[in-house]
């Protein structure tokens, strides 16, 4: 009998580990991409956490809700998940109390009273649905609807039950602020600098306003650091850019999010591709097709948002704006065309807008159906909600293409060097100078470059670098946002470091973007 009852109690996995994987999730109404919040969540860290659950051992993972002001509108994440497994189990989602709210009771009907919390904390996540059923080698999902409506720093637990023998204690983080400007600045590090290669790298430091008002902002690279001194009236706060160093032979990993959305009815209007990563040379033009499926039952008008850096790239999407009926697709191409500077952008938002198209021009559909295209001037309906293409670009100057990017140094020289700019700690050029150095000096390089041909300094070899522009910025967006359009170049100031200053408009996106030292030309 006993042994009736263990068979049963165990119908998810026959062993004792099994695991369960988030492939995708789908984000809606939200103002920044889709790459943002599958960082921010930290999905692969999760994705670690699910690989092995162990029977009778509830695993505990946190996730981090993405910081808005409180009152920001309310936004909708999908996450899809896939059981791996080769059986089928049921799960429910049970909330767990954290905090000290108490019971109250509240009338529903004459002489009826219903026990609920008044708890302020519960409206900031609704999970829906709570239970179902996940078949084996299939996918299923639930809906995060994240209101941030209680300001504050707010933690809510959630037990992820699969039949009954395997838990997961999700712990949502919430940071819902009244205002914090340091919250705006979305590249919190830069990527590492690879000091093998020879090329000029503009990085981006992407900057969201999600405030009703103006934020004024300077960037300065003062102290070989890169810190931004943002301003709001009477507050002024600095905010430290961490820069890293690295050897080329070590990859960086690629974290983006995957790159097609999955429909779902949560979100009906998707693209295919949502991530494109292009590299060409400088002055260079390519294009790429992505495609609007348009899944839920109306018509909608789509509006693509100009996307340009005058001098590093611009991305122009054809048709720009058009219409695209239920359950029906349309395929856009977005020309991109490098500027005269070298750049390594990831992330560059191309925006398409997608708004509600009133019934009574169901006739104007029907005509402009077979370009899909209409008047641009047209006003649109209400916004619904914006899609993102996240263009990873990669501009390269066409007669280094294929040059070897491996330095020649003197190790004799680079030691002696290293040491005593290191011990000085006098730097010469930017940020990306203190880096290499410190690189050298902490790390075993030396044993790595000994067994090359070296015959040049690291003086020699920066000597014919330009150093026209060590950091440029700043930009400012238009009222709808997300378009980023450089407006001035960086004033030299008197010894201490370039600076910049921009302003940005609410809901606005900017970047600003640091050069990083030429190791070899
Ligand atoms: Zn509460």
């Amino acid at each position: 009998m006993d042994f009736v009852q263990s068979k049963q109690s165990i119908p998810f996995c026959q062993t004792e580990v099994c695991s369960i994987e988030i492939v995708n999730i789908s984000v809606f109404n939200t103002p920044i991409m889709k790459d943002y919040y599958w960082k921010s969540m930290n999905i692969t860290g999760l994705n670690k956490k699910f690989l092995q659950l162990n029977r009778n051992v509830a695993a505990i993972a946190s996730i981090p809700i993405p910081p808005m002001p409180v009152n920001s509108p309310p936004i909708r994440v999908t996450f899809h998940f896939l059981n791996p497994e080769a059986h089928s189990t049921s799960w429910s989602l049970k909330r767990i109390q954290l905090c000290k709210c108490q019971i109250v009771q509240m009338p529903v009907g004459v002489n009826n009273f219903r026990n609920v919390y008044a708890c302020p904390h519960r409206e900031l996540l609704t999970i829906l649905p709570t239970s179902g059923e996940a078949t084996r080698k299939d996918m299923f999902s639930f809906t995060l609807n994240i209101a941030y409506s209680c300001p504050g720093q707010t933690m809510l637990a959630y037990e992820f039950i699969f039949d009954i023998d395997y838990k997961i204690q999700l712990k949502f983080l919430f940071d819902v602020y009244e205002f914090n400007p340091r919250k705006c600045i979305l590249t919190q590090s830069l990527l590492p600098m690879c000091i093998y290669k020879s090329e000029h790298a503009l990085q981006p430091i992407w900057v969201h306003n999600p405030f009703s008002h103006d934020l004024d902002f300077k960037i300065t690279t003062e102290d070989r650091n890169i810190v931004f001194i943002l301003e709001f009236m009477e507050i002024k706060t600095n905010f430290r850019v961490k820069g890293s160093a690295t050897n080329m032979f070590v990859p960086i990993p690629a974290q983006h999010s995957p790159k097609v959305d999955l429909e779902c009815p949560e979100s009906p209007f998707t693209l295919y591709k949502n991530h494109l990563a292009v590299t060409i040379g400088t002055r260079e033009r390519t294009s790429r097709m992505v495609v609007l499926h348009n899944t839920s039952d109306i018509c909608i008008q789509y509006l693509w948002k100009e996307n340009s850096m005058k001098g590093y790239y611009s991305a122009e999407v054809v048709p720009p704006c058009g219409t695209c009926k239920p359950k029906h697709t349309v395929s856009c191409i977005i020309k991109i065309t490098g500027g005269s500077t070298q750049i390594v952008f990831g992330n560059i938002p191309i925006v398409c807008e997608i708004y509600t198209f009133s019934g009574t021009r169901i006739d104007h559909v029907e005509e402009c159906s077979l370009d899909s295209s209409i008047d641009e001037k047209r006003e649109p309906d209400p916004l619904i909600t914006r899609l993102f293409v996240n263009l990873s670009l990669r501009v390269k100057a066409l007669c280094s293409l294929d040059i070897p990017t491996l330095p020649s140094l003197p190790s004799a020289d680079l030691a002696a060097l290293a040491k005593k700019k290191f011990k000085s700690g006098h730097f010469d050029r930017d940020i990306f100078d203190k880096l290499f150095w410190n690189f050298i000096y902490n790390e075993d390089f030396l044993n790595d470059i000994v067994r090359k041909k070296c015959d040049q300094t690291y003086e020699d070899a920066i000597r014919d670098t330009d150093m026209s522009e060590s950091v440029i910025c700043t930009s400012k967006l238009n009222k709808s946002g997300l378009h980023p359009r450089r407006i001035c170049g960086p004033p030299p100031t008197n010894g201490s470091g370039r600076k910049a200053t921009g302003r940005r408009a609410p809901g606005d996106r900017a970047c600003g973007a640091v050069q990083t030292v030429s190791i070899v030309d």
